[in-house]
């Protein structure tokens, strides 16, 4: 992409709506817009994020063996009333009227309207084990949108369910979306701890939360900073196997991590007191086991091997990928801007001319534009007219994690100067081994 055909509207000033430093820079960066409260429009470089972000995600639902759809965000009142929720679900739900008065709502979730999917298709317990996940947007009327897309009212979010034909199957079920979101959350760049939680209004008893360590987290957080060392890597997982994810979720989730809603001091003082830790985290995704909650009074049941109905054990799991960005965001930036990890950034190199308009840099870059290109990477050029400390602040601002900067004076040489976002180091080297190391 060349910058002066891009819409990147960023600003100079610093708004003064934004409490929040990722809201401030997702702002200034020029990658949102709000249209009204805790509602936005995500522009380009914002969408690019989001599409990177969500890619990771059905990459690695697809890895756990979990199939994609998508379902409506305006539903029907009447499902959410067999299950008893449409009037237990609150204010936070948007409810509509369409012109023949029937009850519409903006789905804040959709454990109902799955149900009904699979009962109406699935009978057998031959067909489990099933998960069906989404990435859609969701509407939840918060009190207090804020912080950007971190408290949005309208978000995109993944859900999935799993329908089992056990309580054992669908633990499994659970230990297994564990392991996928590790690998998920740590291709993102970030830390995401599992940590025992209250399950609120989707109900059931066994419930996680993934938390990354914020100071502007909403959640207070206990744990043993021993948690904090364990990562999960590129280990060889088979999904299917009930004791690796077992395993895993016993080395994830043994030592003290719990939220306020379950924090329990006399389990906490037992561990070491110099690991011992009182924080704040943002919630970026949350797994539940709920049993039969939503197949008994929905009537979801297939027939068990000896031919009598059985309800199936379900659970839900979500993860907040719009809000991950702002999530991102607080957890890797510093005072001039954003720095995005490798497996989300926008555009993988910024290109910086130094001097536009003059032959030999023009060239040069173009043919780094070109070879970059060619290795299947997106690079951002900017060729506009401006100052190289313009060109610098924006490329510092949007956080691409690699600058390649071509100036005349280099060139003489033979060389461009190749700068780590991130470190902030930067190298001088021919311009065949700034493709070479960014390849
Ligand atoms: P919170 O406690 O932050 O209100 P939640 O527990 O109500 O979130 P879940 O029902 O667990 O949310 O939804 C799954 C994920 O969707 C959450 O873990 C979070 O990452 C994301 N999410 C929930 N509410 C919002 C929101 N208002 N704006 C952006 N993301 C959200
Ligand atoms: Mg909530
Ligand atoms: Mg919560
Ligand atoms: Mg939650």
């Amino acid at each position: 992409m060349r910058l002066s055909r891009y819409f990147l509207p960023v600003l100079k000033e610093t708004p003064a709506e934004a409490q929040i430093v990722s809201h401030r820079l997702m702002l200034r960066a020029g990658m949102i817009k709000q249209a009204s409260a805790g509602i936005y429009s995500w522009l380009p470089l914002g969408f690019k994020v989001l599409r990177r972000i969500e890619q990771i995600v059905h990459e690695e639902q697809a890895r756990a063996g979990h199939h994609a759809m998508l379902m409506p965000t305006l539903q029907s009142a009447d499902l959410w009333r067999e299950s008893g929720r449409y009037d237990a679900y609150g204010e936070e739900m948007l409810r509509i009227k369409d012109r023949g008065g029937r009850d519409m709502l903006y789905t804040p979730t959709a454990e109902e309207l799955i149900t009904d999917i699979f009962r109406a298709h699935v009978s057998s317990y031959r067909d489990l084990p099933l998960t069906l996940y989404q990435i859609q947007w969701k509407f939840r009327d918060e009190i207090r949108p804020r912080f950007g897309v971190m408290r949005g009212r309208e978000f995109l979010m993944k859900d999935g369910y799993n329908f089992d034909l056990s309580k054992e199957d669908a633990l499994h079920a659970y230990n297994r979306h564990l392991v996928s979101y590790l690998r998920t959350y740590e291709r993102m760049g970030l830390q995401a701890i599992p940590m025992r939680a209250d399950s609120g209004p989707i109900g059931g008893d066994d419930t996680h939360e993934f938390l990354v360590l914020a100071e502007t987290g909403e959640s207070e957080v206990f744990y043993d900073s021993a948690v904090t060392d364990l990562t999960f890597g590129d280990r060889d997982i088979d999904y299917d196997d009930h004791a690796q994810c077992a395993a895993i979720m016993e080395e994830f989730t043994k030592l003290y991590a719990r939220t306020d809603e379950t924090h329990d001091e006399a389990l906490f003082n037992q561990v070491p007191e110099d690991r011992r830790r009182v924080a704040r985290g943002i919630e970026v995704g949350q797994i539940f086991y709920f049993g039969t909650k939503y197949s008994d009074p929905l009537g979801a049941t297939v027939q068990g091997p000896d031919g009598k109905p059985v309800a199936v054990h379900m659970g839900s799991h979500g993860i907040g990928v719009s809000r991950l960005l702002g999530a991102i965001i607080e957890a890797s930036h510093d005072d001039k801007g954003i720095i995005w990890p490798e497996g989300v950034t926008p555009f993988h190199a910024g290109i910086v001319n130094l001097k536009q308009g003059d032959a030999e840099a023009d060239a040069a870059c173009e043919a780094l534009y070109a070879s970059l290109t060619a290795l299947g990477l997106e690079p951002l050029y900017d060729d506009r007219d401006e100052r190289a400390g313009g060109k610098f602040a924006t490329m510092d601002l949007i956080g691409l994690p690699w600058r390649i900067t071509v100036g005349p004076r280099g060139l003489k040489n033979g060389v461009v100067e190749l700068t780590s976002r991130r470190t902030g180091e930067s190298e001088e080297m021919p311009p065949e081994q700034a493709v070479e190391r960014l390849s």
